[in-house]
């Protein structure tokens, strides 16, 4: 007889919604949220196996979501610490997105926690383009201006190398991340309403970057509505 315990294993529950089956409850009010903003979604639509040039060392990965008119993937993942800053992504996590965003030239998007506003946040991964570079640049001698003028400025902005550049308004809720070197910028967002176009977007708290081509200052916040239905919505055990 084994004197160890009897091992417990514990496995996110599988759910099937609209045709699909979710390998967790989570993706699964995920989907539901976006199917109530008419969000279009494709689970799981593509698995990956990222290498570098000249190594050995493959990473297999398969994306929770593909989201066309966002032209993003997701990643789903549970808010599991105390807080949604002790609930971030491991470097091994973020790693994989990193090179997921610079091989498909796509933005990649981790997804922690609950379906309801604060509740969540956006780590999104996206690569660099030459307009993307210059609108950074722009932020960049604006982060430097302020710091030149005031002592106490109220955004922190770092070269970490030459090619590497970190952003924090003095707040702290929100952050930049651009690597000119690999080709890829990592900032926080959240889901809102496009104010000019009503379509649904990513925008950061810092409001220093707009997915939409027009460039929105006006957003509109999701009707809690949205996020109540998500939340509440009963499915029924994949079986
Ligand atoms: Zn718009």
């Amino acid at each position: 007889m084994s004197l160890l315990p009897a091992m417990l294993t514990i496995q996110a529950i599988k759910t099937r919604y609209n045709g699909y089956k979710f390998l967790s409850r989570l993706e699964a009010h995920w989907a539901v949220f976006f199917d109530t903003l008419g969000i279009k979604y494709h689970p799981e639509l593509e698995g990956y196996a990222l290498k570098y040039t000249g190594s050995q060392n493959v990473v297999c990965y398969l994306p929770d979501f593909w989201i066309p008119e966002m032209q993003s993937y997701f990643e789903i993942k549970p808010a599991l610490g105390n807080s949604l800053n002790e609930s971030m992504p491991t470097p091994q996590e973020c790693e994989k997105v990193i090179r997921l965003c610079i091989g498909t030239q796509k933005s990649v998007c981790i997804l922690v926690g609950d379906v309801w506003p604060g509740a969540y946040r956006i780590i999104e991964y996206s690569p660099l383009s030459p307009e993307k570079i210059k609108r950074l640049m722009e932020t960049i001698n604006w982060v430097d201006s302020i710091k030149k003028k005031d002592s106490n400025n109220y955004a922190f902005g770092q070269w970490l190398t030459p090619n590497r550049y970190f952003y924090m308004p003095d707040d702290g809720s929100s952050f930049m991340y651009a690597d000119f070197n690999r080709g890829f910028e990592c900032s926080l967002a959240w889901f809102f309403i496009c104010g000019i176009c009503k379509k649904v977007l990513m925008y950061g708290n810092n409001g220093l970057y707009a997915i939409h081509e027009h460039d929105s200052t006006r957003i509109d916040y999701i009707p809690i509505s949205a996020y109540e239905t998500a939340r509440s919505y009963r499915f029924e055990r994949w079986r």
